[in-house]
């Protein structure tokens, strides 16, 4: 077996070594039962009690009111981008969405289709380096919703805070970014995600839904594609991912030993910082987000010269730091400092990108 490396990875994600280890063990014979944890039946009894903990944990983690249910879906999180329009908008509403980069454009392009999609605020003028100043929002008051992502994993550009949209839901895309930080859920109507970066196994969703939404579709929704169906059938409508909600709650579990999504947060900013410090003080990279809207979870940044990337990448590649190279739409570098990523992590990209500097600077 390799060192265990730091992975940059953008997601699927590094996990945290206790959960693997536990996947480790259960792996062949689950709790002493005699099947593997891949065996793990939906209608049985230990997998009752896992689904319910997960959700338990979720809401003890991110403190989600008795207003709001918690799903755990097939699909990872794009299909939510049509599920929102399908199930939130009302023939001629209007859907505000806040265009700050890559996912929220998907976001939009697919619910083009099923709604009336305004773009209320964009960052397009500016390449995409910021979160738009929400006093310049030209939100509609009659919208269905306001969708933000609210943090765009290629670009690295982070919502700091969430906005006030009043009456109108704030429905947010938090695949990245979601248990980084405590959140008032409250101010949000729908909040949806894919696990493979904070929480867990590709493929899998976790949705957070205010009841009063559930009933807001202007038509029928196939069933799999309906919000107020998978709270009926308490995300069993069909067999759910049995496996991946058990990996999924051992990160809760995990988290929470760990301190909590506060304890999330500074490490985060710790992390974060030390790689922003470095970039700050260099002649040889750059990131050109504003310092307002930058993302804690991923880092992109380019070397001045592009020729130095590859010997960036296969130096960093033989110390153990591994997945960095940026997404295929950008090229560069990306740094992604999820919740699982060590401090010892952000410490060693730290050091080799100075040692970097100084070799090739
Ligand atoms: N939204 C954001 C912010 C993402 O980062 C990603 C995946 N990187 C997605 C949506 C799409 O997630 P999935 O591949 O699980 O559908």
């Amino acid at each position: 077996m390799g060192e265990r490396a730091y992975n940059f990875g953008a997601g699927p994600a590094m996990m945290p070594d206790p959960v693997i280890e536990r996947i480790a063990r259960e792996w062949q014979d689950f709790d002493g039962g005699g099947y593997s944890a891949l065996e793990l039946g939906h209608r049985s009894e230990p997998f009752a009690d896992i689904l319910a903990r997960a959700k338990a944990d979720l809401r003890e983690l991110l403190a989600i009111p008795d207003s709001h249910h918690v799903l755990f879906l097939h699909g990872g999180a794009t299909p939510h981008f049509a599920m929102v329009p399908l199930n939130l908008a009302r023939e001629g509403q209007s859907a505000d969405y806040i265009h700050t980069g890559y996912w929220s454009d998907k976001a939009m392009a697919e619910a083009a289709p099923l709604a009336n999609v305004r773009i209320a605020a964009s960052a397009a003028a500016s390449e995409f380096d910021r979160v738009p100043d929400a006093a310049n929002w030209q939100l509609d008051p009659q919208a269905a919703y306001v969708h933000i992502c609210a943090n765009e994993t290629i670009g690295g550009v982070e919502f700091a805070d969430y906005p006030d949209t009043g009456s109108v839901p704030l429905v947010a895309d938090m695949s990245s970014n979601i248990l980084s930080r405590p959140l008032d859920v409250s101010r949000f109507g729908l909040i949806y995600a894919g696990a493979q970066k904070n929480i867990g196994p590709a493929g899998l969703a976790i949705v957070i839904v205010r009841d009063d939404l559930l009933h807001r579709a202007r038509a029928a929704v196939p069933s799999m594609m309906s919000y107020a169906r998978h709270v009926e059938w308490d995300s069993m409508y069909n067999t759910p991912a049995a496996f991946m909600i058990w990996v999924a709650g051992l990160v809760f579990e995990h988290v929470k030993k760990a301190g909590g999504v506060a304890a999330m947060q500074r490490e985060n900013a710790a992390k974060s910082t030390l790689i922003y410090n470095v970039l700050d003080g260099s002649k040889l990279y750059t990131n050109r987000i504003q310092k307002g809207s930058r993302s804690r979870m991923n880092i992109p940044f380019f070397l001045r010269e592009p020729r130095l990337e590859t010997r960036f990448l296969d130096g960093a590649r033989r110390r153990g730091l591994i997945n960095l190279k940026g997404h295929r739409a950008v090229g560069g570098v990306r740094a992604s400092l999820y919740n699982a990523m060590p401090l010892d992590g952000a410490r060693a990209l730290a050091d080799y990108m100075t040692e970097f500097e100084r070799r090739y600077g």
